[in-house]
């Protein structure tokens, strides 16, 4: 049982001023949010005292915990300068440089302030550079709220087995014209690939992929299906856009570095602003100078933002990605082993129907033995008789923050301690509802 009562008192004021009491609909949770008071490291502290294991952090991008001194010291001096200009600073210099001497697919980059706007930007610049207007992305990829790239974002995995994906819009009323434009992939499924892919030639602008990408239930993309892809655009001078916002987390070179390619745009965001908002859009020399080029009617590509490149969110990015030595990602790796490890061993002993897999630091709980390849399979579990919802509902009460689909994610102050918390929280949860 956990108390909730200051929770609910505020989640009731919410109700008087926003559309279901919240504003932004991935904190929705029944029967309310959890509101929180502070971050300490990996854990939160909720508006009722109670103490939770982290493995949320803001979606992916508290990295170094919550508070992190380095990043509260540079942040408050800051402060004192000033929060934003219409003029450049230095801070987005040493940031940038930061990246692009670690990044080897970014040769050149810009700053905005989300990853949806980062995405939006990398597809503008493909159509701006290519000429064209089509894109290609994968079946239930997430990558924000730009129209699209939100094309198939979900759509439902147990009905929709038997056929290849199709473009849908993500909203009543979505252009059917951006879902007329856009070609949707099954990810890891080379044969439907080459057969949507086929006499596309000339057509797309850009495929659209993340690595890992985590709405498809943290299944990393196969070297043969990512060779099919990369060979597409080679042949057809389609731009790769490697959708990073998430996964720059995998390692110290980002995460197409660990899968072997250089993709010709990547999009950034969340670490690289150490915890206040942030994207970017990085990538090949010549690509890039589409957003520098202009013709006599002006820019070919428009990019600003009121608050973009503001110095708040780039001495904040670069406390974190300073912090973030190949040591801090050894340690991210070893910690991602261990919890690994730890939860697989519990799934063993009590003999249920899970797994847990994954790569660095992050790693996700499977309601069934066979990890899966696909979308279709990570989410053929879920529904009505999914654990899944049960599971998480019960390790809050022992003290664990895991999000909804069972995606978790560590940070440097992690140590053995927190892994413990977080395997003894399993095992008491796996009890609790009766596995
Ligand atoms: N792309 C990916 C892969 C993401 O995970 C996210 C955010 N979860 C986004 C894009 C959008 O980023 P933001 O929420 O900063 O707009």
């Amino acid at each position: 049982h956990r108390v909730e009562l200051r929770s609910a008192q505020l989640f009731e004021r919410g109700q008087r001023v926003f559309p279901g009491g919240v504003t932004r609909t991935t904190v929705v949770r029944h029967p309310r949010p959890i509101y929180v008071e502070r971050g300490e490291g990996p854990w939160l502290i909720d508006v009722d005292g109670n103490r939770l294991l982290d493995l949320n952090a803001n979606f992916t991008t508290l990295i170094h915990g919550h508070a992190f001194k380095p990043i509260s010291a540079a942040v408050a001096a800051q402060l004192e300068r000033g929060t934003c200009f219409a003029n450049p600073t230095e801070h987005e210099l040493a940031l940038a440089e930061l990246i692009c001497g670690r990044i080897p697919a970014a040769e050149r980059i810009r700053f905005v302030n989300t990853g949806t706007e980062a995405v939006m930007f990398a597809l503008k610049a493909a159509r701006a550079f290519t000429g064209r207007s089509q894109i290609a992305k994968l079946e239930g990829t997430y990558h924000g709220g730009y129209d699209w790239a939100e094309i198939s974002e979900h759509t439902d995995p147990s009905t929709s087995r038997a056929q290849p994906p199709i473009a849908l819009g993500n909203y009543r009323g979505a252009p059917q014209s951006v879902a007329a434009e856009t070609i949707v992939l099954a990810l890891n499924d080379v044969a439907r690939t080459a057969t949507a892919l086929a006499g596309t030639e000339g057509k797309l602008a850009a495929i659209l992929i993340d690595v890992m990408p985590s709405r498809c239930g943290l299944i990393p993309i196969e070297p043969e299906y990512l060779e099919l892809l990369s060979d597409y655009c080679r042949r057809s001078g389609t731009l790769l856009i490697s959708d990073e916002v998430l996964n720059l987390r995998q390692d110290f070179e980002g995460a197409s570095a660990r899968f072997g390619i250089k993709p010709d745009l990547m999009t950034m965001g969340k670490i690289i602003g150490g915890g206040l908002p942030i994207g970017a859009i990085a990538g090949r020399r010549d690509v890039m100078e589409i957003f520098a080029q202009r013709d006599s009617h002006g820019w070919l590509l428009p990019q600003g933002g009121t608050f973009s490149a503001n110095p708040l969110s780039m001495v904040a990015g670069l406390a974190s990605m300073q912090a973030l030595d190949r040591a801090a990602f050894a340690k991210l790796e070893a910690l991602g082993d261990a919890v690994r490890e730890a939860l697989n061993a519990v799934i063993a002993k009590r003999n249920v129907d899970m797994s847990v897999y994954g790569r660095a630091s992050l790693f996700r709980i499977q309601p069934s033995r066979r990890i899966p390849r696909t979308y279709r399979e990570a989410f053929a579990a879920e529904g009505p008789s999914s654990p899944m919802p049960r599971l998480c509902e019960a390790l809050l009460r022992h003290g664990v923050n895991l999000p909804r689909h069972g995606t978790g994610v560590l940070s440097t102050p992690m140590t053995d301690a927190e892994v413990r918390h977080l395997s003894d929280a399993f095992t008491a949860a796996l009890a609790d509802i009766g596995l």
